[in-house]
């Protein structure tokens, strides 16, 4: 038996504004797609709260027993800097700058990116697909769209036709937008140069001769469209339909709307089964973008380089501060919450400390398989994880009842209450219960004495084999002995 056999998840589904039981396609197996970054720049907090919103629910579907395959992609073409088909793509645009070639952007900020979700410790997707890996299947999908007649070629282009779509399907339903109302909206506004309507969108764009990142196509050298790679790869690896899609809501039009309609068009049936938005990290009020500057890097925060925050925080402090807030809803980062986050996340910290030392008797004063159930059905609540952490700190207050002799626990009522604290805290919310850096910094200082000490045994033995393994290996690992007068001392490289 399964967990997921016992309790009833249920999942707010964008696509019909509710809340609704969730059931995947195939009993016991899910299948999962996150747009994931698009690497010309390094992820900013933003990006990272979206991330961390599906790893939290990547890891509460596993624990509940699931098999799930989970697919997050990087985007390392056809994301141009308008998202309107026009402009230069962002990589592109970044390698013309740096004079470097777009392939290095792409392996620097995929390298970052990678670097701070292990920072964060989120856990690895199944899949991470990338867009330039996956060209000859774009140009699948597009030949399939323009055999059923939903798109067009122009001058070595090729749109998706929205208005013939939308006749026999209905454009906008994801986002609640009706076309009409879109083109009435844009008539005068928007130049839709060679399109047949603004609305239309780019699968295949023809490159201009300075285009360095191009491949051949039916229609000439060019490039994919942005949306076109995460049909392509979602449904390449999760099948034309699969159970969950997410993502930031700020993807839900155009870029979720057009991945509907393309793979409508080209598979004739829906793709995803429930839509998933994560909302917006804002930074004094507005949204926090890399393209207006109002934003904060997960580096800046942890090391206490920035002008916004009084301090550094841990990375574990500010995925409980992320973790405070329901996914839905939109944050605000400020010093404030943070230190407030700070001080909350030690004292679950502590008390969970206390846990292993808690004196047992015959009998319990907290009712912990109700509690555990109450976690459980903040979870099943469309992953309410502000719910869930109001409930991890009723287990505190008992935790410390019980530490002051006030209340009592029995030995497996104890046992529960510890499965319960790591089953929630450690592998659903991700926490992990890190000593700051200076306690770090205590320890090793130690180590290194006491590696010194037996060094300074193994020389007066004349034992120099041991002596010089001790002063070679720290140095490998960048921790230099240096002998003086005085004794031995040691420095970081
Ligand atoms: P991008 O690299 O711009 O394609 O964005 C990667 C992901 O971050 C997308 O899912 C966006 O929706 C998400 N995102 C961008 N800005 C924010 C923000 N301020 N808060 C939360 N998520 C964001
Ligand atoms: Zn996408």
């Amino acid at each position: 038996m399964q967990l997921y056999q016992e309790q009833n998840l249920r999942i707010f589904n964008s696509l019909t504004g509710k809340k609704e039981i969730f059931k995947p396609i195939n009993e016991g197996h899910i299948g999962m797609y996150v747009c994931g970054p698009t690497v010309y720049s390094n992820v900013h907090l933003g990006n990272c709260r979206t991330f961390m919103s599906f790893d939290m629910i990547f890891r509460y579907l596993r624990h509940l027993g699931y098999k799930v395959r989970y697919v997050r992609n990087i985007t390392d073409a056809g994301h141009l800097v308008d998202d309107a088909d026009e402009g230069e793509d962002k990589i592109a645009k970044k390698a013309r700058l740096e004079k470097i070639e777009p392939m290095e952007v792409v392996q620097r900020y995929t390298v970052d990116f990678h670097h701070i979700l292990d920072q964060f410790n989120f856990l690895p997707p199944s899949i991470e697909p990338t867009a330039t890996g996956h060209i000859i299947e774009q140009l699948g999908i597009i030949d399939k769209i323009l055999e059923k007649g939903y798109a067009y070629e122009v001058n070595g282009s090729v749109y998706f036709d929205v208005g013939k779509f939308n006749k026999e399907h209905e454009y906008g339903k994801l986002s609640g937008r009706k076309l009409e109302d879109m083109i009435a909206n844009t008539r005068e506004l928007t130049a839709q140069g060679e399109k047949k309507a603004p609305q239309d969108f780019a699968l295949w764009k023809k490159a201009e001769p300075q285009h360095i990142m191009c491949w051949p196509s039916p229609w000439g050298d060019g490039f994919p469209g942005w949306h076109l790679e995460c049909t392509t790869m979602s449904t390449k690896y999760l099948g034309e339909t699969f159970d969950i899609h997410g993502g930031g809501m700020d993807l839900k039009f155009p870029h979720h709307e057009c991945e509907i309609a393309q793979a409508e068009a080209s598979n004739g049936q829906s793709p995803v089964n429930y839509w998933m938005h994560a909302n917006m990290l804002t930074m004094n009020g507005r949204k926090m973008a890399k393209s207006t500057g109002n934003n904060i890097l997960p580096g800046e925060i942890l090391s206490g380089e920035n002008d916004i925050l009084s301090k550094p925080f841990t990375a574990s402090v500010i995925r409980f501060f992320m973790m405070q807030a329901h996914y839905t809803s939109i944050l605000d980062l400020s010093n404030d919450a943070l230190l407030a986050s700070e001080k909350g996340y030690h004292r679950l910290m502590d008390a969970i400390g206390n846990l292993k030392d808690l004196q047992t008797t015959e009998v319990s004063d907290f009712n912990i398989p109700e509690w555990r159930q109450k976690c459980y059905d903040a979870m099943n609540d469309d992953f309410n994880t502000p719910i869930l952490i109001a409930h991890l700190f009723e287990g505190v207050k008992h935790i410390n009842l019980i530490k002051e002799g006030k209340e009592k626990i029995t030995v497996s009522d104890k046992a529960l209450l510890q499965q319960t604290i790591n089953d929630f805290v450690f592998n659903v919310l991700g926490l992990e219960q890190k000593t700051e850096g200076n306690q770090d910094s205590n320890k090793l200082q130690g180590v290194v004495e006491l590696l010194i000490q037996l060094r300074n045994e193994a020389r007066s033995n004349r034992d120099f084999a041991t002596s010089d393994k001790i002063r070679d290996r720290l140095s490998a690992m960048g921790i230099q002995l240096k002998d003086g007068k005085d004794g031995t001392t040691f420095s970081l490289s």
